[in-house]
Order: structure tokens, then C-alpha cells, then sequence
């Protein structure tokens, strides 16, 4: 693979970082991961508003300015001629002498690289659905901010291989926050219901264009906090996310939700989540 790293594209073997990077020794850094479809990036426009947003919550300098950063996005498209996949972009506050406060004008790290991912859009768990454990939500407060710090979403990820499922969906104070990489939703009759925005939960870009089509497609969204019990009950329930688009769930803790198999509303909003962010691709 061909990866880019500031301001250089170069093969893998050779991209360095140094062992003092504060995104190595702290997690100090944010990221942002964008599908490739066509060859065209899905909802750009939007990654490059939320990663600025991190930045400005952590007051970290952005090195590249959005018109330089679709440029990087479509060049690393075009180098490792990637028709379906990911694009994985990390900014960190830089090398320095380690302490814990942050070190005075840090040069920014940034590092893009791809994910050939053949078959994204036809992901053949949209047709079995996956299964989730509920865990606790045992992250930090600030999970709007789109950090590396990704160790318990990892572990989440672990428990839920370790039961025999795919996911864990996270709660705190008895409400479903979200799963370990992705917005949680569930489906009671016309109704979807998925978690308020806040600083308990990532403000998933996806997120912003499936409620869009939801109403625009005649369906009542609410997003307010629901409990693992609601969640079990529900008609239907999926997931959101830049690398599953639309993902039906259809199994908590081992007992099936609504029939057990992918339900209408999520089908029909994977469908329309996938035509038409394919139509403004870029
Ligand atoms: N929540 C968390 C914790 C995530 O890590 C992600 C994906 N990175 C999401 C939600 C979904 O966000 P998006 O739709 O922007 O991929």
C-alpha cells in the first residue's frame, strides 16, 4: 500500500512516526474513517466537519485545510486503486518530551491510509443481521470528541467474540449509549428511536443521513436515551456507521428481537442510505 504521511506518500515499509508521537504515548490524537464506493468518498464534507470539531475541542492545530485533505483522500484513492474501502485518517498533537502537559507550538502528526475492503456496500450480514451483548458503558465523558483512545470499545468488542456475538452495545445508567464503533437504534412500530446527541455518544456522520432519510421517508424518529429492556422488545433494531452503513441487529444476549431476522424499516433505510449517499459521492 501506498499511505501518506505528512505530507508524503510513500510505501508503507517506510512511513515513520516517532516513539515520542503524543498519539503513541497518550492517545492524543483524533481520527476519522470514510467509505470508498465507486472509487468516490461517502459524505466527505461531513468527516471534515467533525474532525475539525475534534481538533477545536482539543485544541490541537489542523496541519491541512479541507480542500488539501480531499485532495490526500483522492490521491491515496487513485494510488491504491481502491474501488471499495476505507480511508483511515489520524491527526495527533505531535512528537515531544514526554509530560503530561501539552508541549508549547506542537507540530502536528497526520497519516492517511486506505483499506481495500471488496463487497463493503454487500456486507452479507445485512441479510443475516448480527448479534449484541449489552455491556457497561465504561469509557470516558467525552465520547463526542473522536479520539484514538479506543481500548474499551476493543475490549467491548472481545466480550462480545468471547459470547458467541458480533457487537456490544454499551449503557450507562441502564440507557443504551451506543455499540463499540457504531449509533445504536431500535424500531417500534413507524417509530425510530436512537440516542440524543450529548457527550455520551460519538455524533456519527451516518447518523446525521439516516434520521434525514427517515423523515423525509414519512417515519417518526426520536432520539432520547433507551433502555436494554426497550431494546428487547422492539419490532427492529440496527446500527449506524461510515464502514456498515445501515446494519440490522437481531439478536440481545442471546434473545431475538422482534422475529429474529432483519426487519422492513432497516432494510428500507439501508436502501436508501446506500443509493443516495452513492449519488453524492465525490
Ligand atoms: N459511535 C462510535 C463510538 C464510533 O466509533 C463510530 C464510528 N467511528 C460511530 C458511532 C459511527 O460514526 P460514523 O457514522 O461517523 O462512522
Amino acid at each position: 500500500r501506498t499511505v501518506y504521511v505528512n505530507g508524503e506518500y510513500l510505501p508503507e515499509t517506510e512511513a515513520k512516526v516517532s516513539i515520542f508521537d503524543r498519539g503513541f504515548l497518550f492517545a492524543d490524537g483524533v481520527y476519522e474513517v470514510t467509505s470508498v464506493l465507486d472509487g468516490k468518498l461517502i459524505d466527505f464534507a461531513g468527516h471534515a466537519k467533525r474532525l475539525q470539531r475534534s481538533l477545536d475541542e482539543l485544541q490541537m492545530a489542523n496541519p491541512v485545510t479541507e480542500d488539501e485533505l480531499l485532495g490526500i483522500h483522492r490521491e491515496l484513492v487513485r494510488l491504491n486503486d481502491i474501488d471499495e474501502g476505507l480511508i483511515y485518517l489520524q491527526i495527533t498533537r505531535g512528537a515531544a518530551d514526554r509530560d503530561f502537559a501539552f508541549p508549547k507550538d506542537p507540530v502536528p502528526t497526520i497519516v492517511l491510509f486506505t483499506q481495500a475492503k471488496p463487497g463493503l456496500a454487500q456486507n452479507p450480514m445485512a441479510k443475516t443481521g448480527m448479534k449484541v451483548i449489552s455491556i457497561e458503558d465504561q469509557r470516558w465523558g467525552r465520547r463526542d470528541i473522536k479520539t484514538v483512545q479506543l481500548l474499551y470499545p476493543s475490549l467491548g468488542k472481545m466480550m462480545a467474540k468471547a459470547a458467541g456475538a458480533d457487537d456490544a452495545w454499551m449503557v450507562e445508567d441502564g440507557h443504551v449509549t451506543e455499540g463499540t464503533s457504531n449509533n445504536a437504534y431500535i424500531v417500534k412500530g413507524n417509530t425510530i428511536i436512537t440516542r440524543h446527541l450529548g457527550t455520551e455518544i460519538l455524533h456519527g456522520i451516518t447518523r446525521v443521513a439516516v434520521l434525514r432519510f427517515a423523515r423525509e421517508a414519512q417515519m417518526t424518529v426520536e432520539e432520547r436515551p433507551f433502555t436494554v429492556d426497550e431494546a428487547k422488545a422492539a419490532d427492529e433494531a440496527f446500527i449506524t456507521s461510515a464502514s456498515s452503513f445501515v446494519m440490522p441487529v437481531v439478536e440481545m444476549d442471546g434473545a431475538p428481537i422482534g422475529t429474529g431476522k432483519p426487519g422492513h424499516v432497516t432494510a428500507r433505510l439501508r436502501e436508501i442510505y446506500l443509493d443516495e449517499m452513492r449519488r453524492a459521492a465525490i
